[in-house]
């Protein structure tokens, strides 16, 4: 399997950004690593409970930090073969996925997506390139 075959489904507070909902969160290191990702030709699927303009803020942050993304909340593709409201992703990047690698920072509430770690991790798994 090669970089661009993967669906990557990608939670935006805690994830993307410190967890500030229903504000929006500071910088934690993510817009590197899923530039890198869709560059590779893996299709970045939003994956959030925002909705509104709330949603319309994360999809912002997207657009602004010049990351494609695929889809939002569903992955088109599995309609043909599925009902289910669970969206298919080969990858869930989620600060409330047991075993996402977590950051603490003083002053911030709610440990964070560590972004360091989860690159070295697509590393280690063969989605990105050392
Ligand atoms: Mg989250």
């Amino acid at each position: 399997m090669s970089g661009n075959d993967y669906f990557i489904a990608v939670d935006f507070d805690g994830t993307c950004v410190t967890h500030e909902y229903p504000h929006m969160g500071i910088d934690i290191g993510a817009v590197p690593v899923l530039r890198e990702l869709a560059d590779n030709g893996c299709k970045l699927i939003l994956h959030t409970m925002r909705s509104g303009s709330l949603l319309q803020r994360a999809e912002d942050w997207f657009r602004s930090n010049g990351i494609p993304l695929y889809a939002i909340n569903e992955n088109p593709t599995q309609k043909e073969w599925s009902s289910s409201p669970k969206i298919y992703a080969d990858i869930y990047i989620d600060d409330s996925a047991l075993g996402c690698p977590l950051k603490f920072r003083d002053g911030v509430k709610r440990p964070f997506a560590d972004w360091e770690k989860i690159r070295e991790q697509l590393v280690h798994d063969g989605v990105l390139d050392e």
